[in-house]
C-alpha cells in the first residue's frame, strides 16, 4: 500500500473551557508571542504533508471567532469546517467525525492545546496508523507511578517499566475510529479521556510511537510559560 496516497483528515478538539488554567478565556485561545495557542497548533497541521484537510471543534460561542480571527486571519486553508463541540471531549471528536463523512482513509486527532507537537511526529503517527490501523504518541514514564485512594493513601506502586504517558497526535483508520465511537455511543462508554481508549475496547491493537517532551499539553499557567520559552528559544 502506498501510504502517501492515504487521504487523511485532522480533527482538532478545542471545545474545552479550561477551568484549570484560571484564565477568563479557554486556554486554547490564550496568546503566546501574539498568536493564539490554537493557531499555533493548527499551523503544525497546515504545514504537515501527511494531513490533507482539518476540522476544528470549538466551543459554540467561539465558532465565529475561530473562523475569522484564527482560520481566516492566519490563512489556514486546510481547515474545511469549524464546528461546535459537545459536552465531553469524546462528544467533540464524534461530532468532528460526522463532518468528516466517508471521504478520508485516516483520521488524526490532535488536541488544540498542544502547539509544539511538530510536523515530524504528526507524520510518524499518521504513517504508523496507515500500517497498523491505530497509533498514538507517548513517552515512557520517568517517575514512579502509584495508585492513591481518595483519602490520600497509597494503594500500590505500579511497575513503571510498562507504563507510558499518552499524548496526541493519535491516528486511526477512519473505519476503526468510527466503529469505536458508534459503539461508545450505543453502549454508554463514557470514561475515555482519549480516542485510543475507545479503540482498545474494540480489541484493536494500538501502536505506540515515541512522542516528544516538547509536546506540552497546555493545562496550567506554567505550561504556557514553557511553550513561550521554547518558542522564544527558536521553535
Ligand atoms: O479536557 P482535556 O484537557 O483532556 O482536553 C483536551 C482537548 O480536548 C482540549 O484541546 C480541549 O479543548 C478539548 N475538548 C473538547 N471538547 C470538550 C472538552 C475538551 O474539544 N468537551
Amino acid at each position: 500500500m502506498d501510504l502517501r496516497r492515504l487521504n487523511t483528515v485532522g480533527i482538532v478538539p478545542a471545545a474545552g473551557i479550561g477551568v484549570r488554567m484560571g484564565a477568563n478565556r479557554p486556554k486554547q485561545f490564550l496568546e503566546v508571542n501574539g498568536m493564539p495557542i490554537l493557531a499555533l497548533t493548527l499551523g503544525t497541521l497546515q504545514d504537515c504533508g501527511a494531513v490533507d484537510r482539518v476540522i476544528v471543534v470549538a466551543p459554540e460561542e467561539d465558532v465565529e471567532y475561530c473562523r475569522g480571527d484564527i482560520v481566516g486571519h492566519f490563512g489556514l486553508d486546510k481547515v474545511m469546517e469549524v464546528i461546535a463541540g459537545g459536552e465531553r471531549r469524546q462528544d467533540s471528536v464524534r461530532l468532528g467525525l460526522e463532518v468528516a463523512g466517508e471521504d478520508f482513509d485516516l483520521v488524526v486527532i490532535h488536541d488544540g492545546v498542544r502547539p509544539l507537537a511538530g510536523g515530524e511526529l504528526l507524520e510518524k503517527v499518521v504513517l504508523a496508523a496507515g500500517k497498523h490501523g491505530a497509533a498514538v504518541a507517548g513517552l515512557p514514564a520517568r517517575e514512579t507511578v502509584k495508585e492513591v485512594d481518595e483519602g490520600g493513601l497509597v494503594v500500590r506502586t505500579l511497575d513503571r517499566s510498562g507504563i507510558w504517558l499518552i499524548q496526541t497526535p493519535q491516528a486511526f483508520s477512519t473505519e476503526i475510529l468510527r466503529k469505536a465511537h458508534e459503539r461508545a455511543q450505543r453502549e454508554g462508554w463514557s470514561e475515555a479521556t482519549d480516542d485510543a481508549a475507545l479503540v482498545e475496547r474494540l480489541g484493536v491493537p494500538v501502536k505506540i510511537v515515541r512522542g516528544s517532551e516538547r509536546n506540552i499539553k497546555v493545562t496550567t499557567p506554567l505550561d504556557l510559560e514553557m511553550v513561550r520559552f521554547l518558542l522564544e528559544r527558536g521553535g
